[in-house]
């Protein structure tokens, strides 16, 4: 006001309204294109008055992002909106309404308070919505709680839709399982060119014999991919192993994906999708929805190997992963386990040789037995020569980090265990499934015995801790003869680092740091 009136050739600078025009359209709505919300918004803008500027550096779309997929602070029109809003070159924004914005009334509310205390005023054309009158507040909570509503009744309509889609054992939603391909009537039929491969893949494991890795490393050297186009990992061959669709059978809604805020991420509230089971009750199942790729009798050989493996996979204890690395490359060392039909090796290998082969790091497996067996003596006699005074304050403080450590291991194998639950209640429930109940509560079982070892571990941990070191220490001397789990957190606490380099072992203990000296390992 004042420049104008001094004729300053800058004139109605002050009163100049800096607008920005935030326009979102998801992939999957037509007709509603971000073109159009901009001319609207300008067209809008402009009947405000002259002093209302739309600049062109301030129209920000995001096209193709889905508001209840995608989190306001993720969209990266968004962002840019934001900071140009944190560097004060807005005055106003502009949106079509409220549902561009977000499809989530806390979301909705979120971005609004975050535009308003950057001290921008806020319009929206489809509900006059406009933050510098008073009381609007009300009206944009109705509004955005409008919008939700909208995209939830939508969410429903879709998946009634899908559900009576796949009932007709026509293939519902997303990409088709390799070796398929979607027909016109909407049924799976079967990819000529992939269905050979996925049948060998049946064959090699059910008559043959071989393993999935094994499988996944044959395939690759053949210079197969997935149908994604990447290697095919042991994971990948399971998969296919696994999945009923093969058996020309098809499985719905045995899931369901929801999109929730993740409030630990680095971007608070960024979105993210969480797999939840469905009650069986819930599912779809057609039997001979499309022709099978693989004969019902192979399907089933390859389902009870299945299970039979998955139950025997031994549990080895490798007592040194962690602490253990390569003098060559850095990389840390990693259990490995060779079977034989008499018995088990088990050695510790460097990764990067282990990946990449003798070329990339020259330093040779070491068989684990001896150097477990090494690595504990020599830990026993170093407790020997320490006082019980140095080694007080290390073990207290090593029994405090243990139980945390312990702690965070738990809730792993709760979660997991919570989700082996659930598969194996759904594999109760379904013929399709039951070939996968056996190996599943193999899993279970074993995953049980850990967390048992582990609330041991836990105990023990708590007890030492208010333990006088003396009582410790008689125990720690006889390291060796504890049992596999102790042994284990002994190590792992008691010793920092572990460097194999050749035929040497170089041992860095935490409770004294003198003895960093080469040792020959001997092993
Ligand atoms: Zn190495």
């Amino acid at each position: 006001m004042v420049a104008k009136r001094w004729g300053c050739e800058h004139g109605g600078r002050e009163t100049r309204m800096r607008c920005a025009i935030y326009a979102r359209v998801s992939t999957d709505r037509q007709g509603e294109s971000v073109d159009h919300q901009v001319s609207l918004l300008r067209e809008f803008a402009k009947r405000r008055g002259q002093d209302w500027e739309v600049l062109e550096h301030l129209v920000f779309e995001d096209e193709g992002v889905s508001a209840t997929k995608v989190s306001i602070w993720t969209r990266p029109a968004m962002k840019r909106l934001m900071e140009a809003a944190e560097r004060s070159e807005v005055d106003v924004v502009l949106f079509k309404g409220i549902s561009r914005l977000a499809r989530n009334t806390q979301e909705a509310l979120d971005v609004l308070d975050r535009l308003r205390a950057r001290g921008l005023r806020v319009l929206s054309y489809e509900e006059s919505y406009d933050s510098a009158k008073e009381n609007s507040n009300f009206m944009f909570t109705m509004h955005a709680a409008i919008a939700e509503y909208e995209a939830e009744k939508i969410g429903v309509r879709v998946r009634l839709g899908n559900k009576e889609k796949a009932k007709s054992g026509r293939w519902v939603g997303g990409t088709p399982p390799d070796g398929y391909y979607v027909g016109r009537d909407g049924h799976l039929v079967p990819d000529d060119a992939r269905a050979g491969l996925i049948r060998s893949i049946f064959e090699r494991y059910a008559l043959d014999g071989s393993s999935c890795a094994a499988i996944a490393r044959e395939l690759n050297a053949r210079g197969e991919t997935t149908s994604t186009g990447n290697g095919f990992s042991q994971t990948a061959v399971a998969r296919i192993l696994d999945n009923e669709v093969y058996a020309g059978h098809l499985v719905y809604n045995r899931r369901t994906d929801r999109t929730v805020r993740d409030y630990d991420s680095e971007v608070p509230g960024k979105k993210k999708e969480r797999r939840m089971p469905n009650v069986r009750t819930e599912w779809v199942v057609v039997h001979c929805a499309h022709p099978p790729l693989v004969t019902p009798d192979l399907v089933q050989m390859a389902q009870m190997r299945r299970g039979r493996v998955r139950s025997q996979a031994p549990r080895t204890t490798h007592l040194l992963t962690g602490v253990l690395s390569c003098g060559r490359c850095r990389a840390p060392l990693i259990a490995q386990v060779k079977r034989t039909a008499k018995r088990v090796y088990r050695y510790y290998v460097c990764r990067t040789y282990h990946q990449a082969g003798r070329q990339a790091c020259a330093q040779g497996s070491v068989p684990a037995d001896d150097l477990e067996s090494y690595v504990l003596t020599r830990l026993s006699e170093r407790l020997r020569e320490v006082s019980i005074n140095v080694l007080a304050p290390a073990l207290q403080s090593a029994c405090a980090q243990g139980e945390e450590q312990a702690k965070r291991e738990r809730e792993r194998i709760n979660r997991q265990l919570t989700r082996l639950t659930d598969a194996w209640i759904a594999a109760q429930v379904d013929d399709v499934l039951a070939g996968q109940a056996a190996s599943i509560r193999g899993r279970i079982a074993r995953l049980t015995a850990e967390r048992d070892a582990l609330y041991k571990r836990l105990t023990q941990a708590g007890l030492h801790r208010h333990k006088r070191a003396q009582e410790i220490y008689a125990r720690l001397v006889d390291l060796a003869q504890d049992e596999p789990a102790m042994k284990r957190y002994w190590v792992q606490m008691l010793i920092s680092s572990l460097v194999v380099h050749d035929r040497t072992l170089l041992i860095q203990y935490t409770f004294s740091s003198s003895d960093d000296t080469p040792i020959d390992g001997n092993v």
